[in-house]
């Protein structure tokens, strides 16, 4: 049954564990004991169980899976397009009402293959194209497929009026049926709202249609993730957000690139968390992500890719490479964010932020089995210097050997063991071929 979790018994042995756990930190030449899916022990010279499969990590990188927080999941399908929309949004406002929930699976199955061939055991799910019966579940489908532990969080179509709001019946019926879909509890439910100022930074969203939507989300116990970015004069949603009293720890914020130093004390007072995403941030023009400052006041930071439509891919060595060095950069400070503290962003304060670090993020008995091993063979490392450092600053997806999601192996030996690339790239393409056909037919 995908996404039940391994039953069998694994031992990862003899590799430089990184536990990212308090108190345990690396265990040099160690082992990590998994058994029915989750973390059974960490240590060294641990014995294999009888029939228990062994991998070999000697040599190698062990680290908790990459967490990612926040990812338009469906249109990867749109890999490398947004200057062609012209531009991020007009991109999804144009082709994304073309999508049919199969190509919504295409989508989402192609970002799961590359979420685990680069070590990402964890995704969010951010769906905003979610357009009628079935597109839920098309995604849904994919994660459970793919076997990784993921948020979903059900939004609202692409390109859907600002005064209506999203669908809360559909909403509260995926809610109810959510046993049905949750892939034996690897998949949690969440909802993704506009909010005040709505994805598009010249979009606004009356508080009659966001409040409502909020309302229902926190009926159903749902957390909710929104966006708050774009440029100077999109500013003041987050201050939006505070006076409707709607802000709380069962809140993530997406961004907060313009916050100002009253927003940043907001979200810290309410336990709303945010994820940064660095590439699409620099790359659609919101600026420099605030990481240093948000840590400062004490605020829960996960990363994110966001849409590979405007990024390219889901690298989160680059993303942890890059989100390092703007914080050094605008600290003039060498040391303002080290390495272990940024792979803690991608790890453990991801999970955090997702509030899923009771269950994943750091390799501790009790914990569920999500881990890399990575592998220093490639020219790129070729040295086992400091693996912490060397992860932040010079791993890549190709590196990463072995991925384990919930005690299942993903990738092994370089390799996915259970999705097909080819058949998904050749998948993808069809589909997006008949997303354009579509969308030049209805435009005639
Ligand atoms: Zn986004």
């Amino acid at each position: 049954m995908p996404g039940a979790g391994g039953g069998g018994t694994l031992l990862v042995r003899g590799g430089h564990v990184i536990t990212m756990a308090p108190g345990t930190g690396d265990v040099p030449d160690g082992d990590v004991l998994v058994s029915g899916g989750a973390i059974a022990a960490v240590g060294t010279g641990l014995d294999a169980p009888a029939g228990a499969t062994v991998i070999d990590a000697a040599g190698m990188i062990v680290a908790p899976g990459l967490v990612d927080t926040h990812w338009h999941m469906w249109n990867t399908l749109l890999r490398g397009m947004s200057e062609t929309g012209p531009g991020y949004f007009r991109l999804c406002r144009g082709l994304g009402p073309a999508f049919g929930p199969d190509d919504v699976f295409q989508g989402t199955l192609l970002a799961c293959a590359e979420a685990i061939s680069s070590g990402i055991t964890t995704v969010h799910d951010w769906a905003h194209n979610v357009r009628g019966p079935g597109y839920a579940a098309a995604g849904l489908r994919a994660l459970a497929q793919a076997g990784l532990r993921a948020r979903f969080s059900c939004g609202y179509p692409a390109a859907h009026p600002n005064d209506q709001a999203m669908d809360l019946a559909g909403l509260r019926r995926l809610h109810a049926e959510w046993d049905g879909h949750a892939a034996g509890g690897l998949l949690s439910l969440g909802m993704a709202c506009r909010g005040p100022g709505g994805s598009d930074p010249a979009m606004h969203v009356p508080e009659a249609v966001y409040r409502p939507e909020f309302d229902t989300a926190r009926e159903l116990g749902l957390p909710v993730t929104i966006h708050a970015c774009g440029p100077p004069h999109a500013a003041g949603q987050i201050e939006a957000l505070a006076e409707d009293g709607l802000l709380g720890p069962d809140v993530q914020v997406v961004h907060a690139n313009c916050a100002t130093a009253a927003e940043i004390g907001h979200l810290a007072a309410s336990g709303a968390t945010v994820s940064v995403s660095p590439f699409s941030e620099l790359l659609i023009g919101y600026g420099l992500p605030r990481t240093a400052e948000l840590l400062a006041a004490g605020i829960g930071v996960g990363l994110s890719a966001d849409t590979t439509a405007l990024t390219g891919n889901a690298d989160m060595f680059a993303i942890m490479k890059v989100t390092q060095g703007l914080a050094n950069a605008l600290a003039g400070d060498e040391f303002a964010l080290t390495a272990r503290r940024t792979l803690a962003l991608a790890t453990i304060d991801g999970a955090r932020c997702l509030g899923l670090d009771a269950v994943t993020g750091s390799l501790a008995p009790g914990k569920r089995a999500d881990l890399i091993v990575v592998s220093p063979a490639g020219p790129n490392l070729g040295l086992l210097t400091d693996p912490v450092q060397l992860l932040v600053t010079a791993a890549q997806p190709g590196n990463v050997d072995t991925v384990i999601a919930d005690g299942r192996v993903l990738k092994q030996g370089g390799a996915l063991t259970t999705l097909d690339t080819e058949r998904i790239g050749r998948d993808a393409r069809q589909a997006l071929a008949g997303v354009i056909a579509r969308s030049r037919s209805a435009r005639r």
